[in-house]
């Protein structure tokens, strides 16, 4: 290892369980994140930091003020200027280490583009807030033979657990046996939007999630934890329990995808408090052309960037981003959110 490198990671490669060896193999490692918040910015933080070779961040939203107090990655400006969180993350990694390949994506991870977006990688880390989607993972990560590391925050509580296909319990044998829950009951779990969420659960719930990474990418599979390991860090209270497969399992033993087949997939969710995402199937949009026709139909004062288009239309407000997706804020109600989106973005 050349010497600058050697000194830049001395106290990992100290470690003994990471080693010279171990760095090496994380140098050349590379990993794909969906979901930059609280988990998300953590876990990049940390992973970008320890030198991997490459890291893909996969985010659908943009920076907001109430994101400052737990997504470590951002600051003050990200959230004036509406950044998208992939592109704020990819710039702030960038400048904490300049020897990763750091790639921010702004999506969102749908049944027609996760295996297109997720391919290629040996890891690939859960930074969601949402089971639609991780479970969208599971069914992608397990299809592709990949691992992946389940991870969830609310409250002051979060969990955690390594999947690998084939060795350990997947998210599906978790969620699905027993009693038969629906795709539509998880949408009603409680989230960070209605029970709010501590930064430090996430980062407690970020440091496992980047240290079981860490193990896989640096070879030492024979140290992950194996096991569903979750916290409270108001009441400190922490526990550990072993996992089993569950043999019928729908997703790891019968191969059944329905999510990344598209058949549990709403075109249409719920996304925190009083939002609504539409996202139609891919289509590039002309920022610059909607945004003058937007001011003349409208009337509404258009802000944007390189990456969005934001505007009111009282007492809404939509945000517009370049793959043509929105959100709109001010309604719960899908048919509100889609007459909007005809009316001033198109059909
Ligand atoms: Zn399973």
């Amino acid at each position: 290892m050349k010497p600058e490198l050697y000194e830049k990671y001395s106290r990992q490669i100290l470690f003994a369980e990471i080693g010279e060896d171990g760095q090496e193999k994380i140098l050349r490692a590379s990993a794909v994140l969906i979901g930059c918040g609280a988990l998300g910015t953590a876990v990049a933080g940390l992973l970008v930091r320890s030198g991997l070779g490459r890291l893909r961040i996969i985010d659908r939203d943009f920076v907001e003020l109430s994101n400052l107090q737990r997504q470590t990655l951002f600051d003050e400006a990200d959230a004036r200027d509406a950044l998208p969180k992939a592109v704020a993350a990819e710039r702030h990694l960038r400048a904490v280490n300049s020897g990763v390949e750091v790639e921010g994506i702004v999506a969102d991870l749908t049944p027609q583009n996760a295996l297109k977006l997720l391919s290629g990688f040996p890891l690939i880390l859960d930074g969601t807030d949402n089971f639609q989607t991780r479970l969208l993972l599971n069914d992608a990560a397990v299809s592709l033979g990949v691992p992946w590391i389940y991870a969830a925050v609310v409250g002051s509580y979060g969990v955690t657990m390594t999947v690998r296909p084939n060795e350990t319990a997947c998210l599906a044998c978790l969620l699905e046996s027993g009693e038969p829950r629906g795709a539509s009951s998880l949408g009603n779990e409680l989230t960070c939007d209605t029970a709010g969420v501590l930064g430090a659960a996430a980062g407690v719930i970020a440091s496992i999630e980047s240290t079981e990474a860490i193990k896989i990418l640096s070879g030492r599979l024979d140290a992950l934890h194996g096991r569903l390991v979750s916290c409270d860090v108001w009441t400190g209270k922490f526990q550990s329990i072993r996992t089993e497969r569950n043999p019928s399992c729908r997703a790891c033993a019968r191969r059944e995808f329905r999510f990344l087949s598209g058949d549990a997939q709403p075109h249409i969710t719920l996304c925190g408090r009083d939002s609504v995402q539409i996202h139609e199937r891919d289509r590039q949009l002309n920022l610059g052309d909607l945004g003058h026709r937007l001011a003349r139909a409208a009337g509404a004062q258009v802000k944007g960037n390189d990456f969005l288009l934001r505007f009111c239309v009282s007492p809404y407000e939509l945000t517009v981003f370049a793959d043509g997706r929105a959100i709109v804020k001010g309604t719960k109600d899908p048919a509100v959110a889609r007459s909007l989106y005809a009316r001033y973005i198109g059909t």
